[in-house]
């Protein structure tokens, strides 16, 4: 009878465990967890927090005994494990709470899938305002700050990373004061500026105060109230705080003989081996090789922490396994009324890595524009236009009110099968007038990036605006009234449709310098390239139109 031990109960832990057992009917399973609940949903924990999710057993998606019954599992909460002897094959378990000494567990085969837990850091006066910070990882952390939400009347999430900006979400939708202090220059790093801005206005429009560029320096008590002090010389007079400031892989227990990252990341092989024998890793603590750029990260997202979990026990058990598929990142997350949904790489990863590429903006319908409740999909899209690569899919980003999962998953599903810009415009989508467009947003990827690789288009980015304005003309071909309510400096407007009589007017205020032209989203001005390439003239139209440029400057 094999024994195999489990380090951590819930995604990454129970998933190995079940799919073990399936595989194994006779095998020893044991999974300690340090908690007082196993297989939890950590994923629906701000929703508690809202009272979206009304019944904390809703939170429970099994129990020991349910996975007793079903599985035969021997599953151990309140254990935690504190060491491991990878050459005499143990781990060293406190069994409970008043534990003097830790109790030794032979194993054949060990799983670690500790996960990260949220470091409340050595900032000065923590000790003494502890009570007043919460964490939000655990059932016990979400029924804590669901009771504080209670009484509270304010509070201050400090990050604004996915779990930072829930929190904020789920605390002001209890009619709290909330602050959001994020270190750089806006929530959610991994989205670009210009689509970070859509969701900076939602938050605000929904009564968050963001304080951006500015981190906690240190904590202490006034008038009966939380004091926290700001890197930016201000502070937030508050009833609690919220530490959100990013994982801490929760790997100390792992000994030299399994090998780490700086970052304290377990390092695993595609099958989810670690440098040890017999030691296996899953989870938010373990490296995945991020497969677009290459880079070694960490992906802390449930589906792959399961998926793996399930591939490392038929890696283990199984004589058919296949390799862990390297994690895109795909992700989503609710702000008040908005979708924000990434799949791949973003622009810092790809100039990070030495990647050429191209990227595109859209603002497109979420359905048909003519049937009601049409919303805007902000989308920012990445392609190779060159080398062995051309017209590879890096990632895509995209923010609205609906349909956002939708265009990030068939992305993504894009990106896992390998397919090019081409084969996405080929996509064959479900289509009728209230769920999308006869030329969907994904679609539209496809077809604007194909323009892009055969020259008939050519885009200029908002990034690159100041440089565009001092060496080109910047033609507006919005209408008149519309570029009265505001327009770029010194730019000249013609309108798209009156472009092909007013060309002469065109070539003598460029007087021989490029012509970058644009409009409200990029359509009319595409048109407009078209007709001023005809003439002959050095035409660019900018990505995105006056939205995205607006959106990003
Ligand atoms: P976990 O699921 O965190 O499990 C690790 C377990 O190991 C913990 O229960 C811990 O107590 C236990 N443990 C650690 N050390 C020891 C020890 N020494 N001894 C015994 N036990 C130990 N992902 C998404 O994809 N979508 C979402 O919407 C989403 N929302 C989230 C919201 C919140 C509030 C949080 C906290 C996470 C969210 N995630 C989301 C992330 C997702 O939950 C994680 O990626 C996933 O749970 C990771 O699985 P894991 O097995 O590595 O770690």
């Amino acid at each position: 009878r094999k024994r195999i031990l489990v380090v951590g109960g819930v995604a990454g832990g129970m998933s190995f465990a079940a799919r073990a057992r399936r595989l194994d009917n006779n095998a020893d399973i044991i999974v300690f967890e340090k908690g007082d609940e196993v297989s939890y949903a950590n994923c629906g924990l701000p929703y508690f927090v809202s009272g979206e999710i009304e019944n904390q057993s809703s939170l429970l998606v099994q129990t020991p005994a349910s996975l007793k019954a079903a599985l035969d599992l021997d599953v151990r909460t309140g254990h935690l494990v504190t060491g491991i002897d990878t050459e005499r094959r143990i781990v060293r378990v406190f069994e409970s709470l008043d534990a003097t000494e830790p109790t030794e567990f032979e194993y054949d085969e060990l799983v670690l899938s500790p996960g990260m837990f949220s470091g409340i850091a050595d900032y000065p006066g923590v000790t003494e305002v502890r009570s007043r910070l919460s964490t939000l990882r655990t059932v016990p952390d979400a029924i804590q700050l669901e009771s504080i939400a209670q009484s509270a009347s304010s509070a201050v999430v400090l990050g604004g990373g996915y779990i930072g900006v829930e929190a904020a979400e789920a605390l002001r939708s209890r009619g709290l004061e909330v602050h959001l202090v994020q270190r750089s220059a806006h929530v959610l790093t991994h989205f670009e500026t210009e689509l970070a801005s859509y969701i900076t206005t939602e938050l605000e429009a929904n009564g968050v105060v963001i304080h951006a560029n500015a981190q906690p320096t240190g904590f202490s008590e006034r008038d009966g109230q939380l004091v926290v002090a700001l890197s930016n010389d201000g502070e937030i007079v508050t009833d609690h705080a919220v530490i959100a400031l990013g994982g801490v892989p929760a790997t100390q227990i792992a000994p030299e003989s399994i090998a780490k990252t700086d970052r304290g990341l377990i390092i695993v092989d595609e099958n989810g081996r670690t440098s040890a024998p017999n030691v296996w890793a899953v989870g938010d603590a373990v490296t995945h090789v991020d497969p677009i750029t290459g880079a070694l990260r960490s992906v802390a997202l449930a589906g792959p922490a399961n998926r793996d979990g399930r591939y490392i026990a038929d890696a283990m058990l199984s004589t058919s396994f296949r390799p862990r598929p390297a994690a895109l990142g795909t992700s989503i997350v609710r702000v008040f009324g908005l979708a924000a949904g990434a799949t791949g790489a973003n622009s810092r990863e790809l100039i990070a890595a030495g990647i050429p590429f191209e990227t595109l903006h859209l603002h497109a319908n979420s359905h048909a524009g003519y049937f009601p409740g049409s919303e805007a999909i902000h989308l920012v899209a990445y392609f190779a236009t060159d080398g062995d690569e051309r017209g590879r899919i890096y990632g895509a980003q995209a923010v609205g009110r609906d349909g956002i999962d939708k265009r990030i998953d068939v992305i993504a599903t894009a990106i896992r099968g390998g397919m090019t810009i081409d084969q996405l415009a080929d996509l064959d989508l479900s289509y009728a007038p209230p769920f999308g467009s006869a030329k969907d947003a994904v679609q539209m990827v496809g077809f604007v990036a194909q323009n892009v690789l055969d020259g008939t288009t050519t885009l200029w980015q908002a990034r690159d605006l100041e440089k565009v304005m001092a060496e080109s003309l910047i033609l507006d071909v919005r209408r008149a009234d519309e570029f009265a309510t505001g327009h770029l400096p010194g730019a000249l407007n013609v309108p798209h449709t009156e472009l092909r009589e007013r060309l002469d007017e065109v070539i003598a205020a460029a007087n021989g310098r490029p012509v970058r032209a644009h409009c409200a989203a990029g359509i009319r001005s595409y048109l407009a390239h078209r007709v001023l390439v005809a003439a002959g003239l050095d035409s660019a139209t900018l990505s995105g139109g006056m939205q995205t440029l607006i959106a990003y400057h």
